[in-house]
């Protein structure tokens, strides 16, 4: 996902993700895309949840939230405003959290927290490549 987000213009990223149920929506295929597994019991059978996009496991009730075990897991900030940051620093890895923060009217420390798990995920992702690359 990281990776395509990176490619896409500014105003097509904005037609994309223009609003948190795009947003939830683009997280839920992201992580089911090749179907649901129970994180609880490995059941494969689910039911809508009780928020936008996130599923219930029909055997063991539990319920998980497309935000859920993604960057935005616990992420306080509205999830546009997320993914906008997440567009900024893909585009941009050295960006300052103070310009983000002021750009996008929050603190300091929540973009700093949010950045630095963004940069952990892309850190992840070229070792990945790499090890793809040399196998
Ligand atoms: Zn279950």
């Amino acid at each position: 996902m990281i990776n395509s987000i990176k490619q896409l213009d500014r105003e097509t990223f904005e037609r994309i993700f223009g609003n948190e149920e795009q947003c939830l929506k683009v997280l839920a295929e992201q992580k089911w895309g090749n179907g649901f597994r129970c994180r609880k019991c490995g059941h494969t059978n689910y039911c809508q949840g009780r928020s936008p996009y996130s599923r219930r496991c029909t055997r063991c009730k539990y319920e998980e939230s497309a935000c859920a075990f993604t960057i935005f897991h616990r992420c306080r900030i509205p999830l546009t405003l997320g993914f906008r940051i997440l567009y900024d620093v893909c585009r941009d890895e050295t960006i300052s959290t103070y310009k983000l923060a002021q750009e996008y009217n929050l603190r300091q420390m929540t973009c700093w927290r949010f950045k630095k798990n963004i940069v952990e995920c892309l850190e992840e992702l070229k070792r990945e490549h790499r090890t793809e690359a040399s196998e």
